[in-house]
């Protein structure tokens, strides 16, 4: 597997993210939400930066990956809101009884609290459901927060509302 292979496949494997310093540590996971940027391209983009109220997200030139200083993130969920690539996540590994994920979702019908949602992975294959636990809307980017099952956190990356 070369660094770029994911160009070609279309989508992201989190090796690769790992091998490109996107994941946060295994402690820092645990400790509570925290941001994940799957933003590997060097395009000109750094909307995230100037969005994030504690100053976490990093970039010297636009064109650089950017980088979140975990310690500095609150889990706050605006990178979500305002990423146009629909690259930023929000996971929650903390609690005992599920894992959370916070994620964007711009189809409709959009999503309400207490929803039962089907969840997909990185290659959009369906891997569970979850329940929607929080939702909130910025220029028509809706953030969604998903209750999934234990272990299920760093896999899910996307959710499918069956119309209603
Ligand atoms: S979740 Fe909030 S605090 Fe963390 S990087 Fe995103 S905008 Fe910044
Ligand atoms: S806003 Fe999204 S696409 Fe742009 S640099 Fe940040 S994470 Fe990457």
């Amino acid at each position: 597997m070369s660094d770029t292979d994911y160009r070609r496949r279309g989508y992201i494997e989190i090796e690769e993210l790992k091998k490109l310093g996107l994941i946060p540590p295994k402690d820092r996971l645990e400790k509570g939400p925290v941001a994940i940027l799957e933003c590997p391209e060097q395009i000109p983009c750094n909307i995230c930066v100037p969005f994030c109220p504690t100053k976490a997200i990093q970039m010297e030139r636009i064109i650089d990956i950017p980088r979140v200083d975990w310690n500095k993130c609150t889990g706050c969920g605006v990178c979500v809101a305002v990423c146009p690539g629909l690259a930023a996540f929000v996971v929650d590994l903390s609690k005992p009884e599920a894992d959370y994920v916070t994620l964007p979702y711009e189809f409709l019908p959009a999503p309400v609290k207490g929803d039962s949602v089907v969840l997909l992975n990185r290659r959009s294959e369906r891997i569970g459901v979850g329940e929607v636990i929080r939702v909130w809307e910025r220029n028509k980017t809706y953030v969604v927060t998903v209750k999934v099952p234990k272990g299920f956190g760093m896999e899910v990356r996307g959710i499918w509302v069956e119309r209603r």
